[in-house]
């Protein structure tokens, strides 16, 4: 694969992080998330979590994936941050236009078709947001792997206004 005329963005990240290692002082934060919350939100590039829900580094942890789904591997990390390094809480937030409400199982299908092998997870495409909201914060309440599921909310986050709508669990 050739490189753009501008360069690699891998270059481009190299470089970067040695100017912020240059400057950068050891805030000398603890592992265990100051706020005590895990946030579980969707890879999408348009939501930036700590500006979005006024969290500073060290505050939390955050899992992310493609729509913001509970798969096993969340609840692998919230087990984690939980037992291991004492967060309370959970923050679900999904959001407006996001790729998998336009995604099917098809993708699925056409994985196995071009590479000849089935994969072993699933798409977790949804076609509504607030009933996924709804469908993730029951299944963090039926794990039986999360000890603290008193406080778990989640949220639907508008891309073009920033405002987070609480869906009723
Ligand atoms: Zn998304």
């Amino acid at each position: 694969m050739s490189a753009s005329p501008e360069g690699r963005v891998t270059d481009a990240i190299v470089e970067a992080n040695a100017r912020y290692a240059a400057a950068f002082t050891d805030p000398g934060l603890e592992a265990r998330p100051a706020r005590k919350v895990a946030v579980v939100t969707c890879m999408d590039a348009r939501i930036d979590v700590p500006a979005a829900l006024g969290l500073a580094l060290g505050d939390h942890h955050t899992m992310r994936n493609a729509g913001g789904v509970i798969t096993d591997d969340v609840i692998r990390s919230l087990a984690i941050s939980q037992r291991a390094l004492g967060t309370r809480s959970v923050v679900v937030v999904h959001h407006t236009g996001c790729g998998m409400l336009t995604i099917t199982e098809d993708f699925r299908h056409e994985l196995q078709a071009e590479s000849g092998q089935r994969p072993s997870w699933s798409v977790e495409a949804f076609k509504d947001l607030d009933d996924e909201v709804r469908q993730s914060i029951n299944r963090l309440r039926r794990s039986p792997f999360l000890p603290y599921t008193d406080d778990i909310r989640g949220f639907v986050f508008d891309v073009a206004t920033g405002r987070l709508r609480e869906v009723a669990a």
